[in-house]
């Protein structure tokens, strides 16, 4: 379970975050529905550890996470923009995180399959990322973020950017991979048709500030 306790971020002399607490059970996915600009962005960083907060914590299963670095903390990340790494085929992309965790060469394939599987890009293995298309590079972001298994995936508006009749069918599947694989996430948007085919749960962020 996730547990954001009274995290308080500050900019120049601006709260940006103030005092803000939340949770996250297992299993759940819970949508953070608010305007550009209030905050939600930097909350996900916080929480992944790419932030330190100017006051509060974040606990993870009754572990607090202050001192565990980033790639320590059980958590994966999906942003709007992918991120791929544009030099490695798809496989080294989605193996990347297995990697780094030091597993052997036989279980990363293993799980680069299973994934692409699980994604609906069986076969698409071995292409050069800069030649997928934009639903393609999702679904490859979407596997390389669970391939270490995170407890908690935080997906920050994932799905915008994308056409109508193709940001629908994501969303379903998204919501399908999240419940098979049984994955706690939360969810940034400001799609409220997105949130409530995706979350279980869906909060009115405010930041804390208003
Ligand atoms: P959201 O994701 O909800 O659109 P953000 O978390 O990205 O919002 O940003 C919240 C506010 O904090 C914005 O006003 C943004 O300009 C400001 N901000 C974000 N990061 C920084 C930073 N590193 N330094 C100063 N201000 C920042
Ligand atoms: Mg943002």
């Amino acid at each position: 379970m996730l547990d954001v306790r009274d995290v308080r971020v500050r900019f120049g002399d601006r709260d940006v975050l103030r005092d803000v607490s939340l949770r996250v059970d297992d299993h759940e996915v819970v949508a953070l529905l608010g305007p550009s600009g209030i905050g939600k962005s930097t909350l996900l960083r916080v929480v992944a550890g790419l932030l330190v907060p100017d006051a509060g914590s974040v606990w993870l299963d009754g572990t607090d996470l202050t001192d565990v670095p980033p790639h320590r903390r059980r958590i994966g990340l999906m942003f709007q923009d992918e991120q791929l790494f544009p030099h490695l085929d798809v496989a080294a992309n989605i193996g990347f995180g297995p990697r780094m965790a030091g597993a052997d060469r036989a279980s990363i394939t293993r799980r680069v399959e299973t994934l692409l599987a699980l994604v609906g890009l069986e076969g698409f293995g071995g292409r050069r990322v800069t030649t997928l298309s934009g639903g393609e590079a999702k679904r490859v972001a979407l596997a390389r973020a669970l391939a270490p298994e995170p407890a908690v995936l935080l997906l920050d508006e994932p799905l915008t950017g994308l056409d109508r009749e193709l940001h629908d069918r994501l969303a379903v599947d998204l919501a399908t991979v999240l419940r098979d694989t049984g994955t706690a996430a939360l969810l940034v948007t400001h799609d409220h048709d997105e949130a409530a085919v995706i979350a279980h749960r869906t909060e009115v962020f405010t930041g804390g500030t208003v």
